[in-house]
């Protein structure tokens, strides 16, 4: 399942993680939320392919460290991603939108301000 282009209504603010927020719910190893409003990551969606991080010409990702989390894979099935893509720059976006295309699970979602 995609990203809810709506998270920002829909889910609560829960807080700051560096520079970027966090919208619950948030109960790690198993959720992590959604991380960023301008660059929005759901960690849930998310399957550490890494293509964000590979296309983004002004590097606003950065590996962040999920030991024991599971998420579906491709196929629906519980898999082990021990690392999710965490847009800890997104106020470099350039609005490209590289990353939310690109991404094979639709986990990004940009929202120009
Ligand atoms: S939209 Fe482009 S510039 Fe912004 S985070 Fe995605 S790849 Fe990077």
């Amino acid at each position: 399942m995609p990203i809810d282009p709506n998270f920002q209504t829909t889910r609560q603010l829960i807080e700051d993680h560096g520079e970027h927020k966090v919208y619950g719910p948030a109960e790690p190893p198993l959720k992590f939320g959604i991380h960023g409003a301008v660059v929005a990551v759901d960690f849930e969606v998310c399957i550490a392919d890494g293509v964000c991080i590979d296309v983004c010409p002004v590097d606003v990702f950065e590996w962040m460290e999920t030991p024991g989390c599971m998420s579906p894979n491709e196929s629906g099935q519980a898999a082990l991603e021990e690392k999710k893509a965490d847009p800890v720059r997104e106020s470099d976006c350039i609005f490209c939108m590289a990353c939310e295309v690109q991404c094979p699970t639709q986990a990004i979602k940009i929202i120009q301000p």
